[in-house]
Parts: structure tokens; sequence; C-alpha cells
């Protein structure tokens, strides 16, 4: 079941009107929420994302705080699966014809779609993923999470069919992000991440990363970070709320320090492994 403009209905019936700005412009917003055993995690960071995603867009957001999260916590409860993926999406609405200028009275569209969550195995996580460099081709205001993701998706599927799991993207030579995820470098022991910019999301687990970095005392650096820095680093880590911390082990080919996850790696994974424990457990 999902939830489409109040109603909760089937997936494989549900409509909407082919005038709806999200289908033309791709004009609209979206979230993306881990639940694990039923709990959403950092739904707060995810609804307040939500909401500055839609004033960066100027659309009205259709619902206060509270009832989003009781929209999540149904769509939660609506659904067989203990571990989901609870997509949300708002879009303008449709307008009275195909044109630019916002529609006065369209009402928007509100999306919400729980998916199993699956998250990588202890295989993978084991043996780290492959990825491949591309140029960053999008445009310049990553920072908003906007359903309009051709760019991202003709660049994942770049990585898929070179037979990896990400592209990491390079704008004048610095790395932004992967085209969905954040990237971490590691080098001599010391944590990278790009600052946070027009040119890349504000992820959650990249949020959440820096916060268990500061917390347990690992050494880090938020600044740019170079095309130099990525080929030689130690450690290369991809984030999201989906893939968690996941290692990329090795990178056009070439293997990313050793070629297995590093010690940090791990390091992180189990400080993100128990924090989302403890968290659960309230
Ligand atoms: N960057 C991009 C382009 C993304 O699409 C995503 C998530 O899908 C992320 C970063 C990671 O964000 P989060 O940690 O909030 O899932």
């Amino acid at each position: 079941m999902i939830y489409l403009n109040g109603q909760w209905q089937s997936v494989e019936t549900a409509q909407i009107a082919v005038l709806d700005r999200g289908f033309l412009f791709g004009d609209g917003i979206y979230e993306v929420i881990p639940v694990y055993s039923r709990h959403p995690f950092r739904l707060d960071e995810h609804l307040g994302r939500l909401e500055a995603s839609l004033a960066s867009v100027r659309l009205t957001n259709p619902h206060p705080r509270e009832t989003w999260r009781e929209l999540v916590l149904e769509a939660i409860s609506r659904h067989s699966f203990d571990d989901q993926s609870v997509y949300l999406q708002v879009t303008r609405g449709a307008g009275p014809n195909r044109d630019f200028p916002f529609p006065t009275s369209a009402q928007p569209s509100v999306f919400i779609y729980p998916m199993p969550l699956t998250t990588p195995s202890a295989e993978t996580k084991a043996k780290g993923v492959s990825a491949i460099t591309k140029a960053d081709i999008r445009w310049l205001r990553c920072d908003i999470k906007a359903i309009a993701l051709l760019a991202n998706v003709l660049l994942r599927n770049e990585a898929l069919a070179a037979g990896c799991a990400e592209s990491v993207l390079l704008r004048d030579g610095m790395l932004t992000e992967g085209a969905a995820s954040n990237i971490f470098v590691v080098k001599d022991g010391l944590l990278l991440a790009p600052p946070k910019s027009h040119l890349m999301l504000s992820g959650i687990t990249y949020d959440l990363v820096l916060e268990l970095a500061k917390q347990h005392g690992v050494p880090h650096e938020i600044r740019p970070v170079s095309e130099a820095e990525i080929r030689t680093a130690d450690e290369l880590w991809m984030t999201s709320s989906t893939k968690e911390v996941l290692a990329i082990t090795t990178l056009d080919g070439f293997p990313v320090g050793t070629g297995r996850p590093g010690p940090m790696n791990a390091q992180m994974d189990a400080y993100y492994q128990t924090y989302k424990d403890s968290v659960l457990r309230q």
C-alpha cells in the first residue's frame, strides 16, 4: 500500500494526473527514510531536510512536521516488513496546462512509498565495492533533494555498466560526492570530508558520521578534497541512508589503499551500528 494525496492504495493502480509538474518538469522534491525494526531512523533530520528542500524550491509545505511524522508511522505500520526504506515525494501538483509559471491553484501531490530496506550484506561490507570517477555533470543546486535526477541516473548507470556500485563525482578537480551517496576519504589516519555547499547533498548519514567522529575522537577535517587526494587515499567510503558506511576498495580499476576495507572504515561502521542499536532500544 502506498499513500497518494490522502488515500492509501495499491502501488500498481495508483495514478497521478499527466499535467502533474513532477511528471512534466521534475518539479518536486523527495526524501528517503530508513526504518529498522519498524523505527524510523533520524526521522526529525529527514523531515527537517524535506522542509528545507520544499522551501528551496518555493513549494508550500502541505503538512506540519507532526502530520508528516504520523504519515510516516502509518506507512510503516501498514507494511509487513520490519526494515523499510520510506520514500516521500512532494511535487507542485497539476496546473491548468504545461507552462513554466507556478500555478496559483495547484495542490501539491504527496506520495509515500515504503519499500523493503536492504542494507549491504556482511559479505559486501567485508569486501567493499568498486567505483569509477566521473565528471559531475549535474546542476549547481545539488543541495536540494530534487526529484529531477536524470544526471544521477545516468552517472549511477555508467557505474553499473562498468561493473561498479557508484560513480565518484569530480567538479573542477575537486570531489563533490557520489551519484547517490556522500564520499569520505582517509589519508594517514585523518578522515576528510568535503564541506557542505550547493554542489552536494547534505547527507543525513554524512552528518551522523561526522557526529560520531567528533564523539569518538576520530581525527577529521572538513575541507575541500582534490582528485589527487582521492587517487592516493588509504580509504574511501560512500555513505547514505541505505548503504550506511560502505568502503570503496577499487577506484577506476585500481585498489584503494590495500584494496580491502580499512581499519577506520571498520571502526566507523562499528560506531554507526552501535549508535543505531542504542537508538532502536530507546
Ligand atoms: N548524495 C546524493 C546525491 C544522494 O542521492 C544521497 C542519498 O541518496 C546522499 C548524498 C546521501 O544522503 P543520505 O545520507 O541522507 O541518505
